[in-house]
């Protein structure tokens, strides 16, 4: 069979001159990697500003009538500093003229272009650039990725779109991060939405592999910032990922999952800087067979309120639990989860989703559900321990339990999904990194 490979390329990985250079020399040993998605210039080094952010800047000064030149020149001199650095070497960079590009946009930003059109050209230019540089053809998102009238995605639009203008090219840059509306105004995904772009292009093009080249040798079992050189994972499940990416893991993009996980793309995730490393593999489980480590990963979150309620004989009282939940549908909040026990049960809510309304909430569900007791924690993380290998093995949960006492943490909360791949643990939000550098030594050392 035919491989193809799109390869999505971060904003660290095209942040200046020298990373061009790297994402050139990546793409040019395997012809296999036609279909290019770069995003737009990110931090050099960590005081550094990311292109996007200042676009939005640029966007905010022009809706408060503030002047935004100094702001804009910012960015322009990022984007003049790459192509002059890249000229001395690539001629045919010369064709390239980054300054008009880069007057067009700044005039649409003055007369008070969208926030979504503003933020785009930050990979728009920088797609531009690097088609140049690799003598591919630049196609233009708001050709190929189309959201409907409602904001959603369109994907038998887009599929038919990518048929007729992208798979007849041999080669070609697609800018992430955006595409057009049917009014052919441009929309944005979320942030880190290059990521989406990628996925979309990999499974309209059926490519064999989808590549996410970043700033890391593939997803760590822990967050590095917290754990000091965590260990990277090798292979990892769809399942297991969006776990860890729902729980804060956030080097991939949550949804840029579903569209290659569907057609059964695997995801490679590698380092522009070490491209020699394996990185991580994602991919079904379904067509596994190797056997897999006891725990894949670590992952969690800030800023939860936990409802912790008891009433005796819970479990023979008909409704109790559609009550609570009516109770969060009609003050529009949305739960994370709801671990139970016979006589008791805690409703997991996000503290912005809660935060105004949980004195009512809480009267609410006294007046209705009449509990022995209710017991209010706010400041609540929540950490989860994902593997699929779980379920196979013996005393997951006492290790992680133990883990925590030893430091002295208190578990408020306990959750197993019934996936069995993951076990959820509540515990107070200043004891979050503690706590996972405490699980992860467990399971690691
Ligand atoms: P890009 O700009 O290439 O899209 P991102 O910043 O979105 O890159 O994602 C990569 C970053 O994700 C890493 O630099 C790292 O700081 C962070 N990260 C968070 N959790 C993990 C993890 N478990 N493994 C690896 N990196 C992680
Ligand atoms: N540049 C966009 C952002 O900063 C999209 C991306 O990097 O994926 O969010
Ligand atoms: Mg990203």
């Amino acid at each position: 069979m035919e491989s193809i490979i799109t390869a999505k390329f971060g904003g660290s990985s095209l942040a200046e001159a020298g990373q061009f250079e790297k994402v050139k020399n990546i793409i040019e040993s395997d012809p296999n990697r036609r279909y290019v998605v770069p995003s737009a210039p990110g931090k050099r080094f960590s005081s550094d500003y990311k292109i996007t952010d200042l676009l939005y800047l640029c966007h905010a000064h022009v809706q408060q009538g503030i002047p935004f030149n100094d702001v804009f020149d910012i960015i322009a001199a990022r984007y003049k500093e790459i192509v002059a650095c890249l000229i001395l070497k690539h001629k045919e960079l010369k064709e390239l003229d980054i300054d008009s590009i880069l007057n067009v946009i700044k005039k649409d930003i003055g007369s008070g272009a969208s926030a979504d059109y503003t933020a785009s050209r930050g990979e728009y230019v920088n797609g531009i650039i690097l088609a140049k540089l690799l003598g591919y053809e630049f196609v233009d998102a708001s050709e190929i990725i189309f959201f409907n009238k409602h904001g959603v995605f369109d994907t038998v639009k887009t599929q038919a779109a990518v048929k007729e203008k992208l798979l007849c090219k041999e080669r070609a840059v697609i800018p992430g991060f955006y595409g057009a509306m049917p009014d052919g105004s441009i929309k944005t995904f979320s942030r880190g939405g290059s990521d989406v772009t990628g996925a979309i292009i990999a499974r309209c093009t059926s490519s064999t592999l989808y590549e996410n080249w970043t700033d890391v040798s593939g997803f760590m079992m822990a967050d590095p910032r917290i754990v000091s050189n965590p260990k990277p994972i090798d292979t990892i499940t769809y399942r297991e990922l969006r776990e860890l990416s729902y729980m804060g893991a956030t080097v991939l993009h949550e949804e840029s999952v579903f569209p290659v996980r569907e057609a059964g793309i695997p995801i490679n995730i590698k380092n522009t800087n070490k491209p020699e490393d394996k990185g991580t593999l994602i991919f079904d489980d379904t067509n596994c067979s190797e056997k897999p480590s006891t725990i894949t990963g670590i992952a969690g979150k800030k800023d939860f309120t936990v409802i912790a309620i008891e009433k005796h004989l819970m479990n023979i009282e008909r409704g109790f639990c559609r009550k609570l939940l009516a109770i969060l549908e009609q003050n529009e909040i949305h739960f994370e989860c709801m671990p139970s026990g016979i006589d008791s049960v805690s409703l997991v809510v996000e503290d912005k989703s809660i935060a105004s309304k949980l004195d009512d909430v809480i009267e609410e569900i006294k007046r209705q559900c009449k509990p022995d007791a209710i017991e209010v924690y706010p400041n609540m993380a929540l950490i989860a321990t994902v593997g699929r290998g779980m379920s196979r093995s013996k005393g997951i949960a006492a290790t992680i339990f133990t883990s925590l006492a030893k430091e002295q943490i208190n578990i408020r909360m306990i959750n197993q999904g019934s996936s069995e791949i993951n076990i959820i643990v509540g515990i107070e939000t200043d004891d979050f990194e503690k706590a996972i550098r405490a699980i992860y030594s467990a399971f690691v050392n």
